[in-house]
């Protein structure tokens, strides 16, 4: 198969769709891989790495688009890409379609299959393709914590770990999933004080086994909330209800109460943030003060890191590019049934039913 990958064009978006690794593996299975020049200088892959394993380099992006049967990117489309779109094309990326509606009219009028990476689903309803980011989140939550900690930033002026003889700096978990879990496990090699508030107990008892005595683990609910965040250095907001907006568990009121110079991150950010006073906020300018707290609400934390976030992704994303490429999407759709609910559009059609609803649109 022909397989593309284009530079993203999205604002302060640096990774790329996949790694010369990648298209290494391709290339060995027998496929053509396309990629356009410079796509992917911001993960730090030079053309030369793709070419030297047998990547064709284009200058232009609508090269690539064009000779390609697959077509591979991280962010959706943005509207200058559309005319690129076509009946005969597969489209795997991030797409985003339910906020989009834009887009979703425009895949439909193409006649485009698109398969949204976020919507790839396993039969525990946990989202493969969307897990390395929220494992991105999760660490860099307590890098940045701990940098917002310190006095020239605003924050408090403590250390995570402390040193013999000191507190320990205590952090607050909320929301013990992936991000919440890949964040204990850094702010607990920092050796700070961590507790993890969830409200589900299977996941605090899988929290509990992992890091032993380590790690706190408590039942959330809104007394608990108050009390932690009362006494906390760092608060991480890391909840997901799927499919719906985040729940305001830290209100106002509560960080009125916070120490001065609290710091809370708020990883939920993108899905309206967990802390009320929350707003999404980018690396040009990631934090605010609301009372005497930082708040740090930066909407794609892995784009800081786009090495890591690049490879972490690629890694999930490359064994579906493999079947997709090897036998055609549909095939790849009985040998990984998780990506059905994936497809979002194909032949003209909108075959998402949560994307059909968001829009008013026939399903
Ligand atoms: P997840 O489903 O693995 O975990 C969410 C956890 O929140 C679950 O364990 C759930 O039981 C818990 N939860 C739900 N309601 C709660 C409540 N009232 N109190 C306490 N816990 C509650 O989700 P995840 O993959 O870890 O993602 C967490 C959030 O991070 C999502 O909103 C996701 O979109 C976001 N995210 C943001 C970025 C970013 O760059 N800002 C990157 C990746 C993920």
């Amino acid at each position: 198969m022909r397989i593309g990958v284009v530079t993203e064009v999205k604002n302060s978006e640096f990774r790329v769709a996949l790694t010369p690794a990648g298209a290494h593996e391709l290339i060995l299975a027998g496929h053509d891989v396309a990629v356009q020049q410079g796509a992917g200088v911001g993960s730090s892959f030079a053309d030369d790495a793709y070419a030297a394993v047998g990547a064709r380099i284009l200058a232009d992006a609508g090269e690539v688009w064009a000779s390609s049967e697959l077509l591979l990117k991280v962010k959706e489309p943005v509207q200058q890409e559309y005319p690129h779109l076509r009946a005969d094309l597969v489209l795997f990326t991030y797409l985003h379609l339910a906020a989009d509606e834009n887009l979703t009219r425009a895949l439909i009028a193409a006649g485009t299959t698109a398969i949204a990476y976020e919507t790839v689903q396993l039969p525990d309803r946990s989202l493969p393709l969307l897990a390395p980011m929220s494992e991105v989140a999760g660490r860099l939550s307590v890098q940045v914590g701990a940098y917002q900690l310190m006095k020239d930033e605003g924050g408090r002026g403590v250390l995570l770990g402390g040193v013999p003889g000191t507190p320990r700096a205590k952090v607050v978990i909320i929301g013990g999933g992936v991000a919440g879990e890949h964040a204990a496990e850094v702010a607990i090699g920092m050796l700070a004080d961590v507790t993890v508030l969830d409200v589900s107990v299977p996941r605090l008892r899988a929290l509990e086994a992992r890091f032993g005595p380590r790690v706190h683990t408590l039942r959330s609910n809104p007394y608990t909330v108050a009390e932690e965040t009362s006494t906390a250095d760092l608060v991480i907001g890391a909840v997901l209800v799927p499919g719906a907006r985040a729940p305001k568990l830290v209100t106002d009121e509560m960080i009125a109460q916070m120490k001065p110079g609290t710091v809370l991150v708020d990883i939920a950010v993108d899905q309206g943030g967990c802390f009320e006073g929350t707003r999404p906020t980018t690396y040009a300018d990631p934090t605010f003060r609301v009372h005497d707290s930082t708040f740090y609400c930066v909407a794609n934390m892995p784009g800081a890191v786009p090495v890591t976030s690049t490879i972490a992704l690629t890694n999930v994303t490359l064994p579906y590019v493999a079947t997709i490429a090897a036998h055609g999407w549909e095939i790849a759709l009985g040998r990984h049934p998780e990506l059905r609910p994936g497809v979002s559009t194909t032949g003209g059609r909108l075959t998402s039913e949560p994307v059909a609803q968001a829009h008013g649109l026939r399903y």
